[in-house]
């Protein structure tokens, strides 16, 4: 590490010339609080402003410098009045045009003036335009050169110019770049091919002439991907780095007992395929270890992680210790609930549940069965770590549908398990199965099983893709299933991020389906109804009382009806491919063979008819993950989008996907032969968020 003698990281931002007490205010906005951060604040875009383009080159949509010869200019009337300058350069001309004009300006831009002019070339009615250019007179003595380098674009705040941010960035590379320690040795620099930290900074912030602007503005420039490279390299290394701490952590090694579970193995009228076997073995393996567990078990839709959970859980009350069960929604933590009760009373294990919605009486008693371990298995949403949730005895922990929770929380729920000096095993579940190079990155401090089979005699679920013009034809296909005593799910998502108008469509569907259908039973839920309520229709449903059931997506994960095998999905060409087959597992878990019509609204994008057919085609979870991940980036496939969790400030796991498989071996290099390294790079990038690192 090339040391210095004041970390960059450590002068304040107000230490720029220029930065007084209010705008220093701004700036926080921008996360702006050391030197260091305002190195590491990156233009989006450029402008080239380095040379003259000649007029006869220019296209339309292109930002270009331009000079030339005013060879006319008029005020017309066009609606209102226009300053229009015919500007040529000898090798073509194009149409200055003005809505908003001086009198000073009018008088300065007359024929045979010499101007260079700097905006984004148009189409206009006759010929090629610019609409309010900047401007200077050439022949004014004073008219600057053109830029040295290509010219940046910073994201910036309400209240803070473009041209401020700008000036103190050029500043920060002026002043303290030099201070900025090279953390990556020489070697894997040079064998990656990539610049040194400092080098990398003065190319992304000033770019030479001639630099390749499509390449710096996708990111991919090699001095963009050097900073990418040690972002994901940070990340890696936090993780790892919270793996090893938590690996020295104790746990409670579990008993190598197995009554109770042969019990329930033996009372299921089912037995386990053998990627569950295989799974519930690395599973055992684990628990047997007096350091806690940290696995991931991913398996698609319907693949049988419940039972798989249920099955540890068994295990930690078989060696005297609890176990909690945690769901992201409260209809698929009260479905737990209602399996771990079938599954477990049998064997004499006492299940409590605690949700939000419970009276204060029965939380109550259910917070005394815990804290006094008369209950060794609970089961609830996140009301199971609220403060003040005390278990006697917690040896497992289990998160189900982990993707609802994003990294941050998960690393945090991992904290709140943790009880008098011993860290609970971790078991996390996701039917949103990831490829592996992103769940390594992702997900580098677990192990990771794959259920990569579904129970036998399950039928794909046939799906057709249809344009909501013909929803007549649908709403009759709907009507002749409930006749022949079959369930149906219409389900209404809605993009916005509104619980309240994703409400609203659904209401309003199940109104036009009540008048259109008014024989069936028609039921409703969505996320604004109380949970009892919630509960009451989702009941009736189950019971085979509701046929018809409108919903939103509320019903995405884990619910279990097995008899409804018609599921209408609208608007499906905005939903993320992931989440359309997650809502398709919930039919074709009966007999019936099953459907599911995902209804469009016209005219549909190429991209989109794609990304649909892509549905049609296949029904392997982790082939669906991949190709959403191609098709609509990570933040939807690992569900951070919804929890608002930014992970990466410049990495794209999409676009970088090439390095992804260098880092493991890059972050073992570092902790070998430089260790002094790690922590500064981590600090760098992750900042205060390592805390949660901190085991
Ligand atoms: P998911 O992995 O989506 O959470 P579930 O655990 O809800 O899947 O299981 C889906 C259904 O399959 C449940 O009704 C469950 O009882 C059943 N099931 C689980 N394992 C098997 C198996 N090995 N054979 C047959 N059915 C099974
Ligand atoms: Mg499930």
């Amino acid at each position: 590490m090339v040391t210095t003698d004041m970390d960059v990281a450590a002068i304040p931002a107000s230490a720029l010339k220029g930065v007084g007490p209010k705008l220093r205010e701004k700036l926080e906005r921008l996360g702006w609080h050391t030197v260091q951060d305002v190195l590491f604040h990156l233009p989006f875009r450029y402008q080239d402003r380095t040379r003259l383009q000649p007029i006869g080159s220019l296209r339309p949509g292109q930002e270009a410098l331009i000079s030339g010869t005013i060879e006319l200019a008029d005020v017309v009337f066009r609606g209102r009045r226009n300053l229009l300058c015919r500007l040529s350069d000898g090798t073509g001309h194009l149409t200055l045009r003005f809505f908003h004009f001086s009198s000073a300006q009018q008088q300065n831009l007359e024929r045979g003036r010499v101007l260079r002019c700097f905006g984004e070339v148009r189409a206009g009615s006759s010929g090629l335009e610019m609409i309010h250019p900047e401007y200077e007179l050439l022949d004014d003595a004073a008219a600057p050169q053109p830029e040295m380098t290509l010219t940046p674009f910073y994201p910036t705040t309400e209240g803070v110019h473009q041209l401020t941010v700008r000036k103190l960035v050029g500043r920060a590379l002026d002043l303290h770049l030099a201070r900025l320690p090279e953390l990556l040795p020489e070697a894997l620099l040079q064998e990656l091919r990539l610049p040194t930290l400092q080098e990398a900074l003065v190319f992304v912030h000033r770019p030479p002439p001639g630099a390749d602007l499509a390449e710096l503005e996708q990111g991919r420039h090699p001095a963009q991907q050097r900073l990418v490279f040690e972002e994901l390299l940070a990340h890696h290394l936090s993780l790892k780095r919270l793996r090893a701490r938590l690996q020295r952590q104790p746990a409670p090694p579990f008993e190598k007992r197995d009554t109770l579970t042969r019990q329930l193995l033996a009372a299921l009228p089912f037995t386990l395929t053998a990627a569950q076997q295989r799974v519930l073995d690395e599973v055992r393996t684990d628990l047997h270890q007096s350091h806690p567990m940290q696995r991931l078990v991913q398996g698609d839709v319907g693949s049988g992680k419940t039972i798989v959970a249920a099955l540890a859980a068994v295990m930690a009350v078989e060696s005297g210790y609890q176990a909690g069960i945690m769901a992201p929604t409260e209809l698929l933590a009260e479905q737990h609930w209602r399996n771990f009760l079938h599954w477990l009373q049998p064997l004499g294990i006492e299940v409590a549940w605690l949700s939000g919605k419970l009276s204060a009486k029965n939380r109550r008693s259910m917070l005394e069965l815990i804290a006094s371990g008369r209950a060794p298995v609970a089961v609830g949403t996140h009301a199971l770590f609220q403060a003040e949730v005390e278990f006697a005895r917690l040896g497992l922990v289990v998160v189900d549908e982990q993707h609802r929770f994003g990294v941050h929380q998960r690393l945090q729920l991992r904290e709140k398990g943790r009880r008098q000096g011993l860290v609970p095993h971790q078991l996390i579940m996701t039917a949103t199965p990831i490829p592996r190079t992103l769940a390594q990155a992702f997900y580098a401090d677990l192990d990771v099983s794959v259920i990569d089979e579904l129970p036998p005699g399950r039928k794909p679920v046939d799906t057709v893709v249809v344009s909501d013009q013909r929803r007549d034809e649908v709403v009759a296909r709907v009507h002749a299933a409930c006749r022949d005593g079959r369930q149906t799910y219409w389900v209404c998502p809605l993009i916005e991020e509104s619980e309240l108008l994703e409400a609203e469509a659904a209401t309003a569907t199940a109104a036009a389906l009540t008048t259109a259908l008014p024989e069936l039973r028609i039921g409703l839920v969505h996320g604004r109804l109380k949970p009892a309520e919630k509960e009451a229709v989702m009941r009736e449903f189950k019971d085979g009382r509701i046929q018809l059931l409108v919903a939103t997506t509320v019903i995405e994960v884990g619910v279990d009806v097995p008899n409804a095998s018609l599921m209408i999905i609208e608007n499906a060409e905005r939903l993320g491919l992931s989440q359309l087959h997650q809502l398709r597992g919930r039919v074709g878990r009966g007999a019936a063979q099953s459907s599911c019509v995902l209804l469009y609204h016209a005219p549909l994008s190429e991209n989109a008819r794609e990304r649909l057919a892509i549905l049609r085609q296949t029904h392997d979870g982790f082939e669906i993950a991949r190709r959403d991940l191609e098709m609509r980036g990570p933040g939807e496939v690992l569900g951070t989008r919804q929890t608002g969790e930014q992970a990466f400030h410049i990495a794209d796991l999409v676009r970088d996907q090439r390095l992804l498989p260098k880092i493991d071996a890059a972050a073992q290099r570092l902790t070998d032969n430089a260790p002094e390294c790690v922590t500064p790079l981590i600090r760098r990038w992750l900042g205060v968020r390592e805390h949660y690192g901190e085991v």
